[in-house]
């Protein structure tokens, strides 16, 4: 495969932005790869600048539920562009949106976009520690919320519950109210909510965990996070940033039976625009400025072409409810594919799958939070993944990253991506 002109880009991208991309993963640094540059995509595929076809399972990394380039996300898109493309003054889009996504979601009462799920995380912190008049936070080791100072956070060595950054540019005392968990551990949980929970404003967490390769949060664990948040009155996030209107157009409230009091969103609901969101109940929403005195704003929050695309993403899975059944045979497919790979091969890797998110982990045995997942092979997984975008596949470059599955995803691709499987980890593991 040629990759002559991703190069000669790459060269001249290096020099004018730091290792010549605009998000770390894409350097595909954690391969030991130089990235490859995108001409254009459509449906499932996606097209380099020298003209390679790759079937694409990053999909943008989850906004495009519905493929690259839907007819149905871009209605209307052109007509909005020419009646303009920001005011910085209200339309009746964002609250069309709004109303989507509260009666969509269980447990919220109202909604504020912003621009990126980084902004819906952080906003929904603030907002929370202002309605709660408490400091502390808690997240867990291995679920990523965006790169807000007092998310970047890891579990230190000795005491369990106190984070370092993960960051340098982040002082100790910007994280000092940051607590840091083991996911899906209930006895960690209970333990820290002994000890701090009369001082934890809220509890973030992603339900399904997207973020260190596909890790499912166990329905006991976030059932126990829902009633332990309840009897301290810290308020419960989830970060519905990759699982909302994936898991199914319900979410996780739909998917577990438990509500959260905010969530944030992000990806699927912009529809491939930069879009985020919070909400939750109205309670705590009423802290929100202009109505309470807890300050947030965005020059382009309710951009009019981002609601577009969203409304139409939303709207087109509201009303085919059929969509996350497809999706789910699909990524289904795939899963048993993988699996029955492994199984031809004598291999004894962990594959986790929920609705249209798949996790091929490079270890044995379980993968239930961060602890199982570090000490995945990543040697192996690089000659896997440069495996299979030899053969036109291309997944996220990161072992810590889940499969995004689109309904454009055609039977045949999939079958091609199964092969592509069998021939990567032959050639991964020397067989
Ligand atoms: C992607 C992601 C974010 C951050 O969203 P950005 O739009 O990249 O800022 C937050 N939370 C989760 C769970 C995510 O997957």
């Amino acid at each position: 495969m040629d990759h002559t002109r991703s190069e000669s880009i790459y060269k001249e991208a290096v020099r004018y932005m730091p290792g010549g991309v605009n998000s770390p993963v894409r350097a595909f640094k954690s391969v030991g790869l130089n990235p490859i540059f995108i001409d254009h995509a459509a449906g499932s595929k996606i097209y380099d600048v020298d003209g390679n076809a790759y079937i694409d399972y990053i999909c943008s990394w989850g906004p495009l539920i519905l493929g690259h380039g839907n007819e149905v996300v871009l209605e209307g898109v052109m007509e909005q562009l020419k009646r303009g493309t920001s005011y910085g003054v209200p339309t009746q889009i964002e609250v069309e949106m709004a109303k989507l996504i509260v009666e969509a979601y269980k447990g919220i009462d109202q909604v504020r976009m912003v621009n990126s799920g980084t902004e819906a995380t952080m906003s929904a912190i603030r907002a929370a520690r202002g309605y709660t008049g408490k400091k502390k936070i808690l997240k867990f080791e291995g679920c990523y919320h965006g790169h807000s100072d007092a998310l970047l956070v890891k579990s230190g060595s000795g005491t369990i519950t106190y984070g370092v950054p993960t960051s340098p540019g982040i002082p100790e005392d910007v994280i000092k109210h940051t607590l840091v968990g083991r996911y899906n551990d209930m006895e960690e949980l209970k333990e820290i909510f002994k000890t701090h929970g009369s001082d934890i404003a809220c509890v973030i967490v992603e339900t399904i965990s997207g973020n260190m390769g596909l890790v499912p949060g166990k329905k006991e664990f976030l059932q126990l996070l829902r009633d332990i948040t309840n009897e301290y009155q810290s308020v419960l996030i989830f970060d519905e940033v990759i699982t909302g209107f994936r898991l199914g157009y319900g979410s996780s409230p739909e998917y577990f039976g438990i509500e959260p009091d905010m969530a944030c969103f992000g990806k699927i609901i912009g529809g491939g625009l930069p879009v985020g969101a919070y909400g939750g109940k109205e309670a705590i929403m009423n802290m929100i400025s202009p109505v309470g005195p807890v300050y947030q704003a965005g020059t382009l929050s309710g951009n009019p072409l981002a609601m577009h695309m969203g409304k139409n993403t939303l709207e087109y899975l509201r009303d085919h409810p059929d969509v996350y059944e497809v999706l789910n045979e699909k990524a289904a497919y795939l899963e048993e594919g993988i699996k029955s790979n492994l199984k031809k091969l004598g291999l004894d890797l962990a594959v986790t799958r929920v609705g249209s998110l798949i996790g091929l982990f490079f270890i044995s045995g379980k993968a239930e939070n961060y602890d199982d997942v570090k000490n995945c092979d990543l040697e192996k997984f690089n000659i896997y993944f440069k495996a299979m975008l030899e053969q036109g596949v291309l997944i996220g470059p990161a072992q810590f990253e889940a499969m995004f599955i689109s309904t454009a995803h055609t039977q045949e691709e999939l079958d091609q991506t199964i092969e592509a499987n069998y021939n990567a980890l032959k050639c991964a593991y020397n067989l």
